[in-house]
């Protein structure tokens, strides 16, 4: 099936609609960059929304390409430079918190934290309705089985297409309109409609285990990933009430939406 049949198709599955304004999350990468170019395509109300992680020329690239991407889409690009409101770069924070809390805590795992964080606060500030993201099905796939391989499928609660049981209104609900879309037909997309984009990885992200569990998930059909994701879609019932007796509550330090007293943000930054 086409790429742009199966993106609507998760569209219509999520219950998007065309006058909620969705901040999309451009990290300069292809998939980002897709899941902009197909919403605007098909009308969506968007708007960019870039962190500048200061990681010098690999940064600038992907600064520019999102500017590009966002002019020639004709939508607002909000940018968030981590040097100026955190003091300093995400190798610099990341090393700190990694001297602190030991070498175990991936880079992927510590940046993305920060991440989200950020994203949370910034498109609330900003009044959208959701934040969409670029993870495709092979991020997606990769994920459940790291968190089934790591014994903890509950983890998985927070995947799919839409992030679901989350009712706290600090909380901006996520999409991920590639969500059942493969990495190489993405690629193969972006690359056709001539989209600026950032091919090359970020210089950071050696996360050895995803590395291993991709290693693995590349010699998989995109028929045979289709069925991981498809099975995750047929448990994320049951998964999803594993999680109901999990309350939301505001973290004692920052006030953001967070499952344990102090959120995960502020585990990693020690602000006292
Ligand atoms: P990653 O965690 O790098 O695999 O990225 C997953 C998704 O997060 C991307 O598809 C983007 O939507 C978003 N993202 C990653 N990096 C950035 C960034 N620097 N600025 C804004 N969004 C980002
Ligand atoms: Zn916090």
């Amino acid at each position: 099936m086409a790429l742009e049949t199966k993106f609507k198709q998760t569209l219509k599955k999520i219950k998007l609609n065309k006058k909620e304004k969705i901040l999309v999350a451009l990290s300069g990468g292809k998939d980002s960059t897709v899941t902009a170019y197909l919403l605007k395509k098909f009308g969506y109300n968007i708007e960019g929304f870039h962190i500048n992680l200061s990681m010098g020329d690999y940064s600038k690239k992907c600064l520019d390409a999102v500017e590009k991407l966002c002019k020639q889409l004709g939508i607002k690009l909000h940018t968030y430079n981590i040097k100026n409101e955190m003091g300093g770069s995400m190798c610099y924070i990341r090393t700190s918190i990694q001297t602190t809390h030991g070498k175990g805590l991936k880079n992927c795992a510590i940046c993305g934290v920060i991440k989200k964080w950020v994203m949370n606060r910034e498109a609330r500030k900003l009044k959208v309705n959701k934040i969409a993201t670029g993870h495709n099905l092979d991020d997606e796939v990769q994920t459940f089985l790291m968190n089934i391989l790591k014994g903890s499928p509950k983890l998985s609660a927070n995947s799919g297409a839409i992030t679901q049981n989350v009712k706290n209104e600090k909380f901006i609900t996520r999409i991920k309109p590639l969500f059942y879309i493969a990495e190489d037909d993405i690629r193969a997309y972006s690359k056709k409609m001539k989209l600026p984009v950032v091919y090359e990885k970020c210089p950071c992200a050696f996360d050895s285990y995803r590395i291993q569990i991709r290693e693995f998930t590349n010699n998989l059909t995109t028929k045979e990933k289709e069925n991981i994701m498809q099975n995750f879609d047929k448990l994320s019932d049951k998964i999803q009430k594993l999680k109901t007796s999990e309350e939301l509550h505001y973290c004692e330090k920052c006030g953001e939406p967070s499952r344990n007293k102090i959120c995960k943000m502020c585990q990693l930054v020690k602000k006292d």
